[in-house]
């Protein structure tokens, strides 16, 4: 047994599944979907082989490596500078040809690789059939033919690492003879005619292509000039529309069960004799909020983020990207910036890092400046929440879906417009540039893997949001509780803040509270119904922890109506990014400038917005 670990890379073209490799190996949930680009930052793992521990880099998925764009300049100083025991270079048996051309460069860096050939059950139903003894022997290093979906080929592909790291397995890996050129097309060419030359001995391809015209036929509905938007508006309100009806009732029930473990608790406390502000901070205070941030974020984010992974490994991104590009390149960007949006919806700061799959700087930086117009996983539930007190017929009825699902539509169809209009502005103004052209390849249609997918992005991502809000939710529930119950001159420090703040919310057609309780959600947006509702019960005497109802008379009983809630989804649409994003903003951009336009740019439009609605309905009246 090795006392070091042995260090593996792992490289490949985007879209291989070289995240599913990873996670194959490392037992770890590296992020997977279906298209290009998803992969930009390196993950690590390690995994245990034997007696020997591999330690393995996921290197972000890139074409070549001849060009300086981001994710090549990661993988080749990568394979460069860090002496990994092996490489192990992930390629897709449907496209070994166009692989290859990767594999080569690799192999002119790394003497020790193997080969995963992935993707093999999809090649087989493609007619694809793949010598890989002969493969190995023209390359020169071990291939192993690999399922990962389907964890079939893992341990194969274990054990060849295991031998290329101790020397038991040689690679002899041939010299290939190119041309010693630096030039870039030459280098290409090179590389794809002995590509090329390899594969016409070890492929064979019969004539089933039923795959191929199955992607046709749906691609012609999904990305045809009159069916593809419509389509796409569709697949999104079926989403909106079951995380509405699906939110609901385990949003109720939660609240039941946190309403009777907090009269439990106030049970012991009065029976254990916990001085009353012991009482008030951790009961009233950090048990109230976290049970408000579960009860109301949970539900929602945890039938919305599966279903959004589903759409995600399916194949549709890319091609709502595709049916997009002509509005983003109308406003001097491109369609990319559609993917980079709907990572946002997700998480502002993943749609941020997200950017680095713009080639043209000034298209990255009006990407990640506008970012934050899509509401993220943070904000989205305060958006259906408010939906759901204010704008629907009733509740659990099916008009009230509908109304709500109408809405939700309407929100991201204004943050799109936001970000087109705000692009245009930016692309002709700080960020001057000539609309670059689009290259992004569309993906094959994938059956999702539904239950792994969905038990995936539950964990992964929303129980992971969930925890980061509720580390935030715990100290802000007992902050603001002692705000409530501390005085000066027998007003509390809660009412002076509020009252401090009053006067700009009122002219944004809001309150001092809802002021106090964004700012309070810098660190993380899922606290501010939460500490709103902490803010306003400490006033009245509702002692109700949770639920839409609830919250409607909460509100309600503090002076909230139409008015108020259509700015509160405005102000929740655009303001300042969530201190994740700010920091991610300033890491990827290293621009204090840019993380400052970041900040203020969604703040302007907010306070404008709700200044201007507040006006008019104010004439109006
Ligand atoms: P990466 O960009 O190379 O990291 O690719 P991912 O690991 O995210 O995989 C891309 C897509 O291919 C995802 O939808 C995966 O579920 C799918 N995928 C990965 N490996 C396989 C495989 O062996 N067979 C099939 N059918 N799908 C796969």
């Amino acid at each position: 047994m090795r006392k070091e670990p042995y260090r593996i890379a792992l490289a490949g073209n985007p879209n291989v599944g070289k995240s599913t490799v990873f996670n194959a190996l490392t037992g770890l949930n590296q992020h997977t979907g279906n298209w290009t680009g998803k992969t930009v930052s390196s993950a690590q793992g390690r995994y245990q082989y034997k007696a020997d521990i591999y330690e393995i880099t996921d290197l972000p998925g890139t074409y070549s490596m001849l060009s300086y764009s981001y994710e090549e300049t990661v993988t080749k100083d990568y394979l460069l500078h860090n002496d990994s025991n092996c490489v192990v270079i992930v390629a897709d048996a449907n496209a070994l040809e166009r692989n290859l051309v990767f594999v080569l460069q690799v192999l002119e860096l790394s003497a020790n690789a193997v080969l995963c050939l992935n993707l093999c059950d999809e090649a087989e139903k493609n007619g694809i059939l793949i010598n890989d003894k002969m493969l190995s022997k023209s390359l020169g290093i071990p291939v192993v033919k690999c399922c990962a979906v389907k964890n079939q080929g893992t341990e194969q592909l274990k054990q060849t690492i295991a031998s290329v790291c101790k020397g038991e397995m040689i690679c002899r890996h041939t010299e290939f003879n190119l041309c010693k050129t630096e030039n870039y097309t030459e280098k290409l060419k090179a590389l794809s005619t002995l590509a090329t030359v390899i594969c016409k001995d070890c492929v064979k391809k019969s004539n089933v292509n039923h795959v191929n015209k199955r992607t046709e036929k749906l691609d012609r509905l999904l990305t045809s000039k009159i069916t593809g938007i419509p389509i796409m508006i569709m697949i999104f309100a079926l989403l909106f529309w079951l995380t509405a009806v699906g939110a609901n009732y385990p949003s109720q029930w939660l609240s039941d069960l946190f309403d009777f473990i907090k009269n439990g608790l106030y049970q012991i406390a009065n029976s254990t004799g916990v001085p009353l502000w012991m009482k008030g901070i951790l009961i009233d205070g950090v048990y109230a909020t976290l049970s408000w941030v579960i009860s109301v974020m949970l539900p929602p984010m945890a039938i919305f983020f599966p279903l959004f992974s589903l759409i995600e490994d399916s194949g549709l991104l890319p091609r709502i990207a595709f049916n997009l590009d002509k509005q983003f390149e109308a406003c001097g960007t491109n369609g990319k910036q559609s993917l980079t949006m709907a990572m946002g919806i997700g998480c502002n700061a993943c749609g941020v890092t997200g950017c680095r799959i713009f080639e043209q700087r000034q298209s990255r930086l009006t990407a990640i400046v506008t970012n934050s117009f899509m509401p993220c996983n943070g904000r989205f539930p305060i958006l259906i929440a408010v939906c759901m007190t204010f704008f629907t017929t009733g509740t659990n009825s099916f008009l009230s879906y509908a109304e709500m699902t109408l809405i939700l539509l309407i929100v991201i169809f204004f943050g799109v417009a936001v970000t087109l209009t705000a692009s245009k502005i930016l692309t002709k103004t700080v960020y001057k540039s000539k609309t670059s052209g689009f290259v992004l390849e569309l993906p094959p249609y994938r059956k999702p893997q539904i239950i792994k997918t969905l038990v995936r992005s539950l964990f992964d991502r929303t129980l992971k949001v969930l925890g980061r809000a509720a580390i935030v939710a715990a100290p802000a529930g007992a902050i603001i509780w002692i705000f409530a119950n501390a005085r000066i001159n027998n007003i509390s420090l809660l009412q002076i803040c509020t009252d401090f703040f009053d006067p700009f919310g009122v002219m944004l057609g809001l309150d001092g509270v809802v002021i106090m309780a964004l700012l309070l959600g810098f660190p993380a947006n899922e606290i501010v119904i939460p500490v709103m509702v902490m803010a306003y019960t400490s006033c009245t005497t509702l002692q109700e922890t949770a639920g839409y109802e609830q919250l409607q008379q909460i509100l309600c009983a503090n002076g909230w109506n139409t008015l108020t809630a259509v700015c509160m989804m405005v102000i929740t649409l655009f303001h300042f990014p969530c201190s994740t994003t700010v920091l991610t903003i300033k890491k990827e951009t290293g621009s204090i400038k840019t993380t400052l336009l970041a900040m203020l740019l969604p703040a302007v439009i907010g306070i404008s917005l709700c200044a201007i609605i507040t006006l008019i309905s104010g004439v109006l009246i």
